[in-house]
């Protein structure tokens, strides 16, 4: 492998012995001056399957030892796993792509028209007016657009959740970590729980769309998130490890996670009720 004289990247010197560029860091022995399809195909597969640093590692890491990872990495392991906020992105995609083929919310009413196939709308009974019926026709209407946005939506609501939480983790436990160290440990956790969920909640929710079983894996989901939020916190933050310490993860894992699901169905029911947001 022929060693170039300067650095690719910023052209400094380079001697012969250099592994690395002494002045930006870029790789002296593995970068070349033509990108094949060898170089390629080696960069993706490094990306997702190296031992340190890879994506799938992250994953494994995530799944098995979650607090000591997240640990490690406010305490400035970064090179060791992959970029959280890659990390977070890339699931995001993954996300919006099974949510668009899935549909798992609902999509029996995401076609909500006032007037039906025969023309005639089956009212309840105690629509009786005019007036209300009007009323009924557009709630029904903002009903299945809330729905359709969260089929259609899901990557902002996921945005806006991340640093929801953070903010809310940040207000119990604001003396031991600041905001930025809170936003990394919710990408961490929350990225790692939506690709389980990817994986498991959304094919189970789209099999059992129309039964009460739904209602039950959304209760599992949420457990689940708090659950695994608060073994993450009782191992981040550095403390006496004692049953008490973690009932008050537990806790304030509980309430952040409950916070959000409040803030959301505020503003879903607010829209559906006053039409407001959208
Ligand atoms: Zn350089």
């Amino acid at each position: 492998m022929t060693h170039p004289a300067n650095c690719l990247n910023c052209f400094a010197e380079l001697k012969e012995h250099d592994k690395f560029c002494y002045n930006c860091g870029q790789s002296a022995l593995h970068t070349h001056k033509r990108i094949t399809m060898s170089h390629i195909t080696h960069e993706v597969i490094h990306a997702l399957t190296h031992a340190d640093k890879g994506f799938f590692y992250l994953i494994k890491e995530l799944a098995t030892q979650p607090g000591l990872t997240i640990r490690e990495y406010l305490a400035g392991k970064h090179k060791k796993y992959f970029n959280p906020f890659s990390f977070f992105f890339i699931v995001l995609g993954i996300y919006v792509l099974s949510n668009s083929v899935l549909k798992p919310f609902h999509p029996a009413v995401t076609s909500y028209s006032p007037t039906s196939q025969t023309g005639q709308v089956q009212y309840p009974k105690e629509i009786k007016t005019p007036k209300q019926r009007a009323k009924y026709d557009k709630i029904q209407t903002r009903v299945s657009k809330a729905m359709n946005f969260f089929n259609t939506k899901t990557n902002i609501v996921l945005c806006i959740s991340t640093p929801f939480i953070a903010f809310i983790m940040f207000l119990i436990y604001r003396r031991q970590l600041f905001y930025a160290e809170h936003l990394v440990v919710i990408t961490f956790t929350n990225t790692f729980l939506n690709l389980l969920s990817i994986l498991i909640f959304t094919p189970l929710l789209y099999i059992f769309k129309d039964s009460a079983i739904s209602n039950l894996l959304m209760a599992l989901m949420m457990l689940a998130h708090i659950i695994y939020l608060s073994i993450v916190y009782y191992s981040v933050l550095d403390r006496a490890k004692t049953v008490k310490n973690y009932l008050k993860c537990l806790g304030s894992s509980f309430v952040a996670i409950l916070a959000w699901g409040i803030l959301s169905m505020l503003v879903v029911g607010g829209y559906i009720t006053y039409g407001i947001l959208f």
